[in-house]
């Protein structure tokens, strides 16, 4: 079956090439599309591009910083403003990979992909989106939420906040396939201090169901407490509360509700893995 190619400079034009048609898919990076055209994937009719340079825009000057979903991770690795993104970058994949694959595509892509989503999930990130409805900034996780509603939307670009101190955030990724492998459980907290004292922990979890989710609980555990043994063991023991993990070829999902809680122990603690 013949598969057109469409190539819009605006993004306008392009979301909504890709609003009107229902074969129509988004060309990233191309890492998964091409995939799936490879292997025969009947329902891609349209594949649309965009060449607007406000998809490749990275603006980390501020306290909230921005990267244009066309940004690959190889660029994301090169930018040393964006140093604390670099382990959830180097983790995806293997270099052909990190050449290709985008920030926008990481957000569609299904378990156990979207590693570099859930650091972004972790550090209150926002997605700009643009459709039939114009441009409009979303939580990503309300966007996480409704992925499967968003069909059509061309994401534009990403923003998250710059964590206060290296030690604030942390990320990690369990894979069984080092440094290539599909994700175990990847997990991602952003916690900052106040008077020695935990103040709107985000923590937030991959491969633990659909799409990346907050531990919300494990959150709650830490509120307001020191990052000693005790709010640690509490935050651990309420990890999987709320998951949804799926069986595949990486891990059963029951080995993934065993597993998370002693993963997260370890992030929060700073132990390696
Ligand atoms: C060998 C291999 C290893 C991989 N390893 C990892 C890994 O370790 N971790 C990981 O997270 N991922 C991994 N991936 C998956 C993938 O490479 C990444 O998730 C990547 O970020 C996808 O981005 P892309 O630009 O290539 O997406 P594409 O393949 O271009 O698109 C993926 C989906 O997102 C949609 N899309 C893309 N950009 C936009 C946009 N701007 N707006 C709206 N929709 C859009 C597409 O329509 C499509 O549905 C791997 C893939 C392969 C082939």
């Amino acid at each position: 079956m013949p598969v057109t190619v469409k190539t819009f400079q605006a993004v306008g034009e392009a979301a909504s090439a890709l609003s009107s048609d229902r074969g129509a898919r988004y060309l990233g990076g191309g890492t998964l599309v091409m995939r799936d055209l490879n292997e025969g994937d009947v329902s891609i009719v349209t594949v649309i591009r965009a060449t607007d340079r406000a998809l490749q825009g990275i603006d980390a000057a501020g306290a909230r910083i921005r990267i244009g979903a066309g940004v690959t991770f190889a660029r994301v690795l090169a930018e040393r403003d964006l140093g604390f993104l670099h382990p959830a970058a180097r983790s995806i994949g293997g270099p052909a990979v990190r050449n290709m694959g985008t920030v926008g595509g990481n957000l569609f892509a299904p378990a156990p992909f979207g590693d570099f989503t859930v650091a972004l999930l972790a550090l209150d990130g926002m997605v700009s989106l643009q459709g039939g409805f114009g441009l409009r900034d979303m939580p990503l996780e309300e966007f996480l939420q409704s992925r499967d509603r968003q069909a059509g939307a061309l994401a534009v670009g990403v923003s998250c906040i710059r964590p206060a101190s290296t030690d604030a955030f942390r990320y990690r990724k369990i894979a069984r396939i080092k440094p290539k492998g599909g994700s175990v459980i990847t997990l991602a907290a952003h916690l900052p201090q106040s008077g020695g004292r935990v103040t709107g922990a985000r923590i937030a979890l991959g491969s633990m169901a659909p799409t990346a989710v907050r531990a919300k609980a494990a959150e709650r555990a830490l509120e307001g407490r020191p990052l000693d043994a005790a709010a640690i063991s509490a935050a651990a023991a309420a990890a999987g509360e709320g998951t949804a993990p799926a069986d595949n070829s990486l891990a059963s999902a029951w080995y993934r509700r065993e597993v998370v809680g002693v993963h997260l122990r370890r992030l929060l603690s700073g132990q390696e893995s």
